[in-house]
């Protein structure tokens, strides 16, 4: 009996996450070979009863300047990775979305970054994690690449690596926005509630609501090469120096010309246990799966094993899927006549 309902909600399940899938994206660049950009804005509990329409439409038009931005950088030549930075700095420097500006709190009332970036030509990848003064942190991400041997460095070290590659250092308030301080004071109160609550009383309704914001973006150049980055603030009220999946190179973002591009968003500790940016590549690799198919299997994991979150994953024809497990994700691309195409719900899945 228990077997077969579990089987009835897998099947459910899968038709959901294929419903949630979109077509291919192409759209043709000037030499005529193909192009494709998507992204995503983070996922979480986005409902269109807590949205005001102005709201809802400021984060419509930012993400279109992004896509565009960065389809724009591939329809003029340019390499996907510089299509993945140029998209990924506008919404790094929107309030908006967790990621530079708009980045969350951590519990000690500061703002700590982590950011990576990955060449599916050459696999190099750059990663950065727990900067607090870097604007850009998916510009610092590409000069570790570029300009490092290593590639992932953390706090204080990627900071004196910034300020001798001439990257743009920002006093530490630059972070600051009212709407992310309220946030961490909510989580504060919670937090406090719970504490006082008898174990019983701690239900799914009573549990952190989180709300996710992160950016990725994931692109195909007219050479024919993939890139993945993504940036973030992390979690509301993280402590301890917490790091989450967004710099860790096959957990939040992965990419290979072989197979797919991937960016994930939400909660980062299921991302590195089940090393989800990498599982849909290497789905592909060993498996001959599609990326549709791909990242569906690697939601469906995620959602088994009660994590919360979404991926863009792009494969070398420029098939985009966007599945997710969470009332919403703003996640947006370039359909197939070159039109951009923003998503927030889950109702817009088709
Ligand atoms: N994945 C991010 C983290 O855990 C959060 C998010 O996607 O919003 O740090």
């Amino acid at each position: 009996m228990k077997h077969g309902s579990r089987m009835i909600s897998s099947a459910i399940l899968i038709l959901i996450l294929t419903w949630m899938t979109i077509p291919a994206t192409l759209s043709a660049g000037d030499s005529g070979r193909r192009v494709a950009i998507a992204l995503h804005g983070g996922a979480g509990t986005i409902l269109k009863k807590n949205m005001t329409p102005e709201k809802e439409n400021a984060y419509r038009e930012k993400l279109t300047e992004a896509l565009q931005a960065g389809y724009q950088v591939l329809l003029q030549g340019g390499s996907s990775l510089d299509a993945v930075q140029a998209a990924i700095v506008i919404l790094e420097d929107s309030p908006l979305f967790n990621a530079g500006k708009g980045a969350v709190f951590t519990n000690a009332g500061t703002n700590e970054l982590d950011a990576s970036i990955m060449d599916g030509k050459t696999l190099n990848a750059g990663a950065v994690a727990a900067v607090k003064r870097v604007k850009n942190p998916i510009k610092l991400a590409r000069t570790v690449m570029e300009k490092s041997w290593h590639v992932l460095l953390s706090g204080a070290g990627a900071e004196t690596f910034a300020k001798e590659q001439g990257l743009e250092l920002v006093d530490p308030k630059y972070f600051y926005t009212e709407r992310r301080w309220q946030s961490l004071q909510r989580a504060l109160e919670q937090e406090k509630k719970k504490r006082q609550m008898r174990k019983s009383e701690i239900t799914p309704e009573t549990q952190d609501d989180f709300k996710f914001g992160t950016v990725g973006v994931t692109a195909l150049d007219q050479a024919g090469n993939l890139a993945a980055g993504t940036s973030t603030g992390g979690l509301t009220n993280k402590r301890f120096g917490r790091i989450g999946d967004s710099p860790i190179i096959g957990a939040g973002t992965y990419a290979n010309n072989a197979t797919c591009a991937v960016s994930g968003t939400g909660q980062g500790e299921y991302f590195i246990r089940l090393n989800i940016a990498h599982d849909i590549s290497a789905m592909m690799e060993y498996k001959g799966l599609s990326v549709q198919d791909a990242a569906q299997q690697v939601i469906a994991k995620l959602t088994h094993l009660g994590g919360e979150g979404g991926v863009i994953a792009m494969d070398r024809h420029g098939n985009v899927a966007m599945p997710f497990n969470t009332a919403g994700m703003y996640r947006a691309y370039i359909d197939a006549d070159g039109k951009p195409v923003v998503k927030i719900y889950r109702e817009e899945s088709h």
